[in-house]
């Protein structure tokens, strides 16, 4: 789980976080996607999971963070089309069982969450 899971765009073709902007109004990070994630919605119930892009800077905002692949670089291509749907990938308790072994594996790989 996030220690602090903040504001999150899941079909942006880019950095999904939402950053304060200084005068209420939140604004989209503008930073290209270098990390691909997880991201867990446990609400509404039964909860969703959703495949995600960070920055470096927020890659604390999903689970499981690694290096794009190049299969996420065709993801973000698709998902720069404005039709392109995105579809959780689990829900419910296929959900958290989804985060939970993302991350069991990037830990025992040793592969660092974060930059
Ligand atoms: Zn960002």
């Amino acid at each position: 789980m996030l220690a602090d899971p903040g504001p999150f765009h899941v079909s942006r073709p880019g950095c999904g976080a939402i950053v304060p902007s200084g005068d209420g109004h939140p604004l989209y990070c503008r930073n290209a996607a270098t990390r691909a994630g997880l991201r867990h919605f446990p609400h509404p119930a039964p909860g969703e999971v959703y495949l995600v892009f960070t920055c470096d800077q927020h890659a604390d905002q999903a689970e499981a963070t690694r290096l794009l692949l190049d299969r996420d670089r065709a993801e973000l291509e698709r998902r720069r089309d404005q039709r392109a749907t995105v579809e959780p990938l689990a829900v419910g308790a296929a959900a958290r069982a989804l985060v939970a072994r993302a991350v069991r594996y990037y830990e025992t790989q040793g592969i660092p969450r974060t930059p």
